[in-house]
């Protein structure tokens, strides 16, 4: 890294939306110093080469998106493949496809051949145990698919990933639930969709290479200094912990990822599985190789992913955009608001769970309006 004396931009964390930024200011002129307390650039997105094959790091990323400026935009930095996210729930010693669609319907009930079948069946289903006011997150998926899919494939999945029976679950966590009367697995319904040849690393170097880059620096440790050398900030970190937490926590939660180098050339046969009984404790098993269709290999490599609770020095996965956390975010932003050279922004600075190509547009919004 060079270190010059004077920058006109701080970004504060080296993942997709500090990238974006970097990139964009660069091409406008401007000399940015970019810092992440971790040892790597990409933030989340973060893949590593690992025995030929691209593992992502911190859970599985897959591109999608329906904005076609965006979808050209991140293709300027990688070439994506053909990969299309058909993940498959297992449940016992049963297979289902997802989303829930009529391959999935016709194998949990063996009297189901036609959607109009599949329709029926569900609406029996509902109409017998339905629940005028759902009280719980139980309640609420009864009511929208019928007992045999909530038993099946969603009440031990979704417990695992809360830590608590659904039970004990809000209903409005679950608004809709998307079926699909086609036999078709594609589990996005965006237009496009792909995994980055080569991985998502690539991508943030590319984006980083005009500004410079310090890695296992950081912000809070070094703030003084790095004030004293740039005019402005733009912070990717956590918005409540920038305050030091003066009106508590925002709360996360957490997943941790148990990754193992497999001497098979094929464990699962597809990249997603989902577990979806209670009685596993994990909720996937991610086989990296299939993202990229490397099935020549003779080793693979997955990644068990096990939701766990988060407490503050944790890594925060997804934002808990509850009531009250919104209302306590937004005490945050108020105090966001009174700091003028400071922008706040991705998903730990906004508290949003954003999707890559959300966050794209986010960070190129930011950036457009400053000249
Ligand atoms: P991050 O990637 O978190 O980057 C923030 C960076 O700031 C981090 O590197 C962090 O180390 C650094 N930082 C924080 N505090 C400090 C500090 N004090 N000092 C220095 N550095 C600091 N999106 C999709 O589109 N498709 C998917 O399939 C998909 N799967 C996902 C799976 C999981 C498990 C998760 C959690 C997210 C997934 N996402 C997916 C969302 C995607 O990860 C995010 O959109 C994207 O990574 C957000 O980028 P970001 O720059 O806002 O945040």
């Amino acid at each position: 890294m060079v270190v010059i004396d004077m920058y006109d931009y701080l970004i504060v964390g080296a993942g997709l939306y500090g990238a974006v930024c970097a990139y964009e200011l660069n091409k406008k002129g401007f000399k940015c110093l970019v810092i992440d307390k971790r040892n790597h650039i990409g933030g989340n997105i973060y893949t590593e080469k690992v025995e030929g094959i691209n593992v992502h790091k911190y859970g599985a990323h897959i591109f999608h998106t329906d904005n076609k400026f965006i979808w050209d935009y991140i293709n300027q930095f990688a070439e994506f493949n053909n990969y299309i996210n058909q993940p498959v729930a297992r449940y016992k010693n049963e297979l289902y496809n997802l989303p829930f669609n009529m391959n999935t319907f016709t194998k949990l009930w063996p009297d189901v051949f036609t959607p109009l079948d599949a329709q029926r069946k569900i609406e029996e289903e509902k109409y017998k145990y339905r629940i005028a006011e759902p009280k719980n997150l139980e309640e609420q998926a009864i009511n929208l698919v019928g007992p045999t899919i909530y038993e099946k494939l969603i009440k031990g999945y979704t417990a695992k990933q809360w830590g608590r029976p659904c039970k004990e679950l809000p209903p409005f966590i679950i608004k809709r639930l998307p079926v699909r009367f086609t036999f078709d697995n594609n589990y996005f319904n965006d237009r496009y969709q792909g995994i980055p040849v080569g991985g998502y690393t690539q991508i943030i170097e590319k984006m980083l290479s005009g500004a410079d880059v310090k890695l296992n620096c950081d912000f809070f440790a070094n703030k003084n200094e790095l004030l004293s050398k740039c005019k402005r900030v733009i912070f990717t970190g956590q918005i409540d912990e920038y305050f030091n937490y003066c009106f508590g926590a925002l709360e996360y939660r957490s997943v941790r990822f148990e990754t193992e180098v497999l001497n098979c050339s094929n464990y699962q046969g597809n990249a997603v599985v989902n577990y979806t009984e209670y009685e596993i404790p994990f909720t996937r098993i991610i086989e990296h190789k299939h993202f990229e269709f490397k099935t020549n290999l003779s080793k693979t490599i997955i990644s068990r992913e096990y939701p766990s609770a988060w407490s503050i020095g944790d890594e925060p996965y997804y934002p808990v955009n509850d009531d009250k956390n919104n209302i306590l975010y937004q005490r945050y932003l108020e105090l966001a608001k009174k700091e003028p050279n400071v922008i706040f922004g991705g998903r730990l600075g906004q508290y949003k769970y954003y999707d890559m190509d959300d966050v794209i547009l986010s960070a190129l919004e930011t950036i457009k309006n400053i000249v």
